[in-house]
């Protein structure tokens, strides 16, 4: 045998753990039969370390501060202070740099804060591994994992470290990320050749792949940077850069902006010495003062915070953005299709009805309690007395993998699936034991719950040599396999008939039903396969479990339907409980119900229509779901799906937003998906489509605000040197301007909340650009309208007795106000800003403005300042004048709100 290292946990790399029989390698890693103890996992762990990957290499400091640089806007900007500073006017050129350099700090600022954002949503995104140490099967992150642990997998899992499988059941492995090859690979336990290659050594289950199917154990012999794919260097370094359609859009406009930018600064360059008698350095300097008001260099920075603040607001409210252009997205969404189980409601449940031969029994009891009364017609009846209902809980706790315990304030609490959870207490109420049950009929074999398949089974044997069937799941697959169902004078032909119309009144009632049923067998029957249970099954009964729709869950869907958005629920539940639910929601419509079954009897276009009118699918498995998103988006609609198993995997990769459930969620599931609720919560899916809406809004505000003051400014240029008047503003001075403005106010719309009415107007058309002609009428309609006042309080400074420096002086200040005042404009898109809401502003919005006056009062009283920027102290009276102009200009800019505002609503009346 190959082993070189003998139980010392290290996970050696020299053993070929492959060649190894399963015993050989449980010996060689010193792994009892309980798994690991805890104190001797802790004393491996202090000597190989995490099981993690080497981080991959993040960018100094140095290098992320001169990659602001590295900007078109920026050596534009650069090389206008160079030339500026080679004409000796050392001012200009340092305000230049100046303006360069406070735009690359805050850049560099934010692009550590935003990268430390999407650093936390990964560390909360690290995978748990299934252990079993001290005998017990637990959940631990998957870090804590070392050589010698045994680990447990089941579809959807990420294989948390290299495995050498000791117990496979039909497992498949997708090994394409270590191997390429796509197509998943069936796994054994049988020792494989040396030699043999990575993708066929059916043994191992290699760290990073991902279980499609079947369920297995195995012993951890390699962790870390030892795993096959910690060897591989360089392929995780997987970077998430801070980047939307919407940013790419933003960056490709830019870049051709700074063109057009170029070009008219030549054009006016050359005007202004051809046509008009300025000299060469005047002339140069206001062009550079025009190339830089009207370059919006502080855009990118502003955007990428915009989109990191709402990235890391979202991840507070429990929703983790592992795909940044999805923000977007999410305010776009037209339809959310949701799972029920868990998510619309608490998946908290209880077994409240119990139907045997032909009696209903109501059963009593709190939460997992295992206490509780069966009552019948009103009267209380001992669950031990009803030996059919203690038969068909048994097999309910058999074929169960859930276990019931009491934390630490003696509640009790389900371990797996909060459905066989109930089922355990409603076995302990009609009084059995799990151990001792379990002692009795060990399990010999399992086909584990699929949503496809709709049920489980498990092959039993007890100690005399009996072997049996037993299996649960949806009663209309359970009745299909049934010949027979039990009665008081033992078995009878089945009267299908009667348990569907059984099935359907406790569904009607609200509850999820859960039949279950039996067949004997014998001692040699040791491998349960399909064959065995698809006929001849006895039917044993029916369960009707609650689950009470999450209160939350409700809000949310009147919150959605407010903000124009349809809410589907598709359930692997039987149609009847998933409408009962359906009501309890609010949902729009609630018995417009189709099933699987239906799905797949219409075609594509038949189903395309069916989808508008149609609220609840029940009794889907996971290719409905695929189906279905298909159809809703060939109906136009932009779609979000939540999923958890492994199988819902495509249809969130083709969904527009996929949702995967943080908690109850496959490592597949989360990784096909956009979005990922920490906390499995439809309300969560609301807050983040309202998180989506205020991202884009802010994104769309700090837009709608750079673009046209930046080209008000270069506009009163622009407009002196054609009319060849004087400057009403130095170039300097804009570049002042320019300078305090974009650090102050911009940033402060990065920071603006959610608009009141964000949900209670409909989703963004998918295809609306935000380049459009409202933002070309803005800049313009706005630049015109600074141009004008400001030409016209130089012309009144000059009118009454100002000098040049001193109506300069005014025009700078009324500048700066009326950018705080189209600030305040911004804020609301559509409704007025002039209401006390709007007037307060916001923390951010405060602070930015505090901070541009007291920068502008220095700007205009210090004498340092006059010396720099040739400004004159400017009396109360005229501070009045440029509040009052200020105001003025807010009315009007107001008045155009409103009145795009009726524009709008009167197209959508015409059409
Ligand atoms: P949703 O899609 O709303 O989350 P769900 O995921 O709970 O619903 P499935 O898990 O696909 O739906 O379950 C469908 C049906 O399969 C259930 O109504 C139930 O009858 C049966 N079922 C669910 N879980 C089990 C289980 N562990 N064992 C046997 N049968 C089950």
């Amino acid at each position: 045998m190959a082993v070189t290292k003998q139980g010392d946990g290290s996970g050696g790399t020299a053993v070929d753990w492959h060649t190894l029989t399963a015993d050989e390698v449980v010996t060689a890693q010193g792994t009892g039969a309980g798994g690991l103890g805890d104190d001797e996992a802790e004393a491996r762990r202090a000597r190989v370390g995490p099981n993690r990957l080497p981080a991959p290499k993040r960018r100094g400091p140095a290098q992320r501060l001169l990659a602001q640089f590295h900007d078109v806007l920026i050596y534009v900007l650069l090389a206008a202070a160079a030339v500026t500073a080679l004409l000796g006017h050392w001012i200009d050129a340092h305000v230049i740099l100046a303006v360069v350099v406070i735009n690359a700090v805050i850049g560099f600022l934010q692009e550590g804060k935003a990268e430390n954002a999407l650093a936390a949503i990964r560390d909360m995104l690290a995978p748990k591994a299934s252990v079993i140490r001290a005998g017990r099967r637990r959940a631990i992150p998957g870090e804590e994992l070392v050589p010698g642990d045994v680990v447990v997998l089941e579809a959807g899992a990420r294989v948390p470290a290299d495995v050498r499988l000791i117990d496979v059941r039909r497992m498949r492995i997708d090994e394409a990320v270590l191997t390429g090859e796509s197509v998943a690979v069936d796994k054994m336990t049988t020792a494989v050749g040396a030699a043999t290659p990575l993708g066929d050594r059916a043994p191992m289950a290699f760290s990073g792949t991902l279980v499609t199917t079947g369920q297995g154990k195995g012993v951890v012999v390699a962790t870390g940077a030892d795993t096959a794919i910690g060897k591989i260097s360089g392929m995780l370094s997987e970077v998430t850069t801070l980047q939307t359609p919407l940013t790419r859009q933003m960056a490709v406009f830019a870049k051709w902006l700074t063109g057009a930018i170029l070009g008219l600064a030549v054009a006016v360059l050359a005007f202004g010495l051809m046509a008009r008698d300025y000299g060469f350095t005047e002339m140069f300097l206001a062009v550079v003062g025009l190339t830089v008001a009207a370059i919006p260099e502080g855009l990118p920075a502003i955007l990428t915070i915009t989109l990191a603040i709402g990235v890391q607001g979202m991840a507070r409210r429990h929703a983790i953005v592992r795909r940044l252009p999805a923000i977007e997205t999410l305010g776009s969404v037209s339809v959310i299709c949701s799972d029920k189980t868990g998510t619309l409601t608490r998946n908290e449940m209880a077994v409240v009805s119990v139907a045997v031969a032909r009696r209903r029994l109501a059963v009593s009891g709190t939460g997992y309690a295992p206490h509780g009364m069966f009552h019948q017609e009103g009267r209380e009846v001992d669950g031990a007395d009803l030996p059919l209902v203690v038969q068909t809980a048994r097999v309910a706790l058999l074929c169960n993998d859930a276990n019931l315990g009491q934390d630490a304030a003696g509640q009790w609490i389900v371990e797996g699936d909060p459905m066989e959870g109930a089922l355990l207490a409603l076995a302990a109420k009609a009084g059995l034991d799990q151990a001792t049950e379990a002692g009795q009929y060990p399990r010999t074999d399992v086909i584990p719950f699929d949503s496809a398949h709709q049920f489980m089974a498990t092959l039993q044997h007890s100690h005399t040599g009996n072997g049996f069937v037993f299996v649960k799941g949806a009663p209309e697959r359970i009745i299909e396999m049934c010949a027979t169902e039990r009665g008081f004078d033992g078995d009878e032909p089945l009267d299908a008939a009667y348990w569907r119309a059984r099935a359907e009144e406790i569904a009607a009632d609200g509850q999820r039903v859960l039949a279950v049923a039996m067949k004997t067998t014998n001692a040699a029957h040791t491998v349960l396969a399909f064959d065995d249970i698809d006929h001849g099954l006895t039917l044993l009964g029916l369960f009707g479990l609650i689950d009470p729709p999450r209160g939350e869950a409700i809000a949310a869907v009147a919150d959605c339907r407010s903000a124009g958005i349809q809410v589907k629920m598709i359930t692997g539940d039987h149609g009847g409980t998933a409408v009962a639910i359906a009501r309890q929601l609010g949902l729009a419509n609630p018995t417009a119900m189709l099933t699987g079954r239906d799905i797949d009897a219409l075609d594509d276009d038949e189903l395309q229509r069916r989808t508008q009118e149609t609220a609840v699918f029940a009794r889907t498995s996971p290719a409905h779901k695929l189906r279905l998103v298909m159809a809703l988006q060939a109906a136009g609609s932009v779609v979000a799906m939540t999923g958890d198993g492994v199988n819902d995997a495509p249809a969130l990769k083709r969904a527009d937003v996929g949702v995967a459930m943080g908690r109850g969620g496959s490592e597949a599931a989360k990784e096909a998906a956009e979005v990922v609720l920490a906390d499995d919560n439809f309300a969560t899916i609301a807050a983040a489509v309202r998180a989506g809406r205020t991202v884009y809004d802010n994104l769309k505000k700090a837009i709608l605000f750079i673009l046209p003051t930046n080209g008000g400014e270069a506009l009163i240029l622009i407009a002196a040197i054609l009319l060849g008047t004087t400057l009403p503003i130095t170039p300097v001075q804009i570049l002042w301007v320019n300078m305090v403005t974009a650090v102050t106010l911009a940033l402060a719309l990065a920071f603006e909340p959610a608009e009141p009415d964000v949900m209670r107007r409909p989703p963004r058309a998918a295809g609306e650009a935000i380049l459009s002609r409202f933002l070309v009428w803005r800049v313009v309609f706005v630049s015109v309208l600074f141009l004008a006042a400001l030409s016209a309080m130089f012309a009144l400074a000059r009118g009454y007795g100002a000098s040049v420096a001193e109506a300069r002086t005014v025009v700078v200040n009324t500048l700066v106000v009326l950018e705080i005042v189209y600030l305040f404009s911004v804020r609301y898109l559509k409704s007025p800003s002039i209401t006390w809401r709007g007037v307060l502003g916001t923390k951010a919005v405060v602070i930015a403005v505090g901070a541009v006056t007291a920068l502008q009062v220095l700007f205009t009283y210090a004498p340092f300042m006059a010396a720099v920027f040739d400004t004159r102290p400017l009396s109360p009276a005229q501070g009045a004048g440029i509040v009052a102009a200020g105001v003025g200009v807010l009315v009007i800019l107001e008045i155009e709100k409103w009145a795009q505002g009726r524009r709008a609503a009167r197209r959508r009346a015409g059409g």
